[in-house]
């Protein structure tokens, strides 16, 4: 069988949280189980929101916790030739359009919504004229729009079961590129996993939702579909989630604890260690299996919470 290649693909917008560091260890985990690789993937396109500093934090906590990649680290920002040459192939293969819509035309109060509340594209520029393009474009930097089908996707997630989204009524219209011209997430992601022959993904469930529309990318871009496992939400002793805020940030846990106390309360605190207890990676890629990850909340313990 081929070795699995995972990944652990952070935003450095801010400080990573010990839900960042769960993922990173699940990932990592998860295919050295099975004798695979682990690369680690900065998702820097967005540099204004992302220093460097903050990206070489990143990758100094990592690698005090022993989760280095297996190759040099890939940045996003290095990938932009990557991106329009995907964007050329989705142009050739699907409907690509420039959107001009404003913030507030997209969240009007008449504007289709998502299952999550959030804005379903309308579809307002999807039929522009050539002359109607011309004469907006004189106005204001459209962004880029790919037009999705009425299909379904479905897939079986490893943690969160089976999934199926309707793209056209629970996706929408979904942008490519910003009028800023930043690549968009979804875009530089499928091209990056593709393009780095990932085999499974294991990230936060806030993403289950894009996924669809990623494995509906990667059909178009020729890329198998990896396994995915969406790691649940991640709350505090008090419930309460986790976010890049200061208080949560992982760097204050490696001020308070050691790396192996680190790693077994992460451990223990999604299933795979009966009790928190100083652990080794060695130990846990040993004791590693899915079965044993929760699959609902999880929940980390009150001492370790920095
Ligand atoms: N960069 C994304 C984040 O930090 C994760 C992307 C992914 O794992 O697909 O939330």
């Amino acid at each position: 069988m081929e070795k699995p290649i995972g990944r652990f693909a952070p935003t450095p917008s801010g400080e990573l949280h010990a839900g960042n560091l769960l993922c990173a260890l699940l990932a990592y985990l998860s295919v050295k189980r099975r004798g695979g690789k682990f690369l680690v993937r900065i998702e820097d396109l967005d540099g204004a929101r992302c220093p460097a500093s903050a990206s070489q934090r990143v990758l100094e906590m990592l690698r005090r916790l022993g989760l280095e990649s297996d190759e040099p680290p890939l940045w996003q920002s290095k990938r932009l030739a990557a991106y329009g040459k995907a964007e050329e192939t989705l142009r050739r293969k699907a409907t690509v359009y420039p959107c001009f819509c404003t913030r507030a035309e997209l969240h009007a109060a008449e504007a289709p919504r998502q299952h999550d509340g959030g804005v379903l594209y309308a579809g307002t520029c999807r039929n522009l004229l050539p002359e109607q393009i011309q004469a907006l474009s004189a106005k204001r930097k459209p962004c880029v729009r790919i037009a999705v089908p009425a299909m379904r996707i479905s897939f079986t997630d490893g943690l969160a079961g089976r999934i199926t989204q309707n793209l056209a009524t629970e996706c929408g219209d979904f942008i490519l590129r910003r009028s800023d011209g930043v690549y968009a997430y979804q875009l530089a992601v499928v091209a990056d996993d593709g393009e780095s022959g990932i085999t499974e993904i294991v990230r936060g469930i806030d993403l289950l939702t894009s996924t669809p529309r990623q494995i509906w990318l990667q059909r178009l871009l020729g890329f198998a579909t990896p396994t995915y496992y969406h790691i649940p939400l991640v709350c505090d002793a008090d419930g309460r989630k986790l976010s890049k805020r200061e208080g949560d940030s992982a760097a204050r846990l490696l001020e308070r604890y050691t790396p192996e106390q680190i790693l077994g309360a992460l451990a223990y605190a999604c299933g795979l260690l009966p009790q928190a207890r100083p652990a080794t990676l060695a130990e846990l890629v040993d004791g590693f299996a899915w079965s044993k990850v929760h699959k609902d909340r999880i929940v980390l313990p009150e001492r370790f919470i920095g």
